[in-house]
């Protein structure tokens, strides 16, 4: 059983890889476009990608 893991890290739980999402608030501006906020994933920061908390020890 083999599992093909990307090297440049897992996907965040928390939003599934969409670190980042437009929020409407509801109304309009001025010009016709809707009110928006970008709102972050808490868990990674708006990168998308889990870091584990893991490290890599040298042994010497
Ligand atoms: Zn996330």
């Amino acid at each position: 059983m083999t599992q093909h893991i990307p090297a440049r890290g897992q996907i965040c739980p928390n939003c599934d890889g969409h670190a980042s999402a437009a929020v409407t608030l509801g109304g309009r501006t001025p010009a016709g476009h809707l009110r928006t906020i970008t709102a972050h994933c808490p868990a990674c920061h708006g990168t998308g990608t889990r870091h584990t908390a893991r490290r890599r020890t040298v042994k010497a």
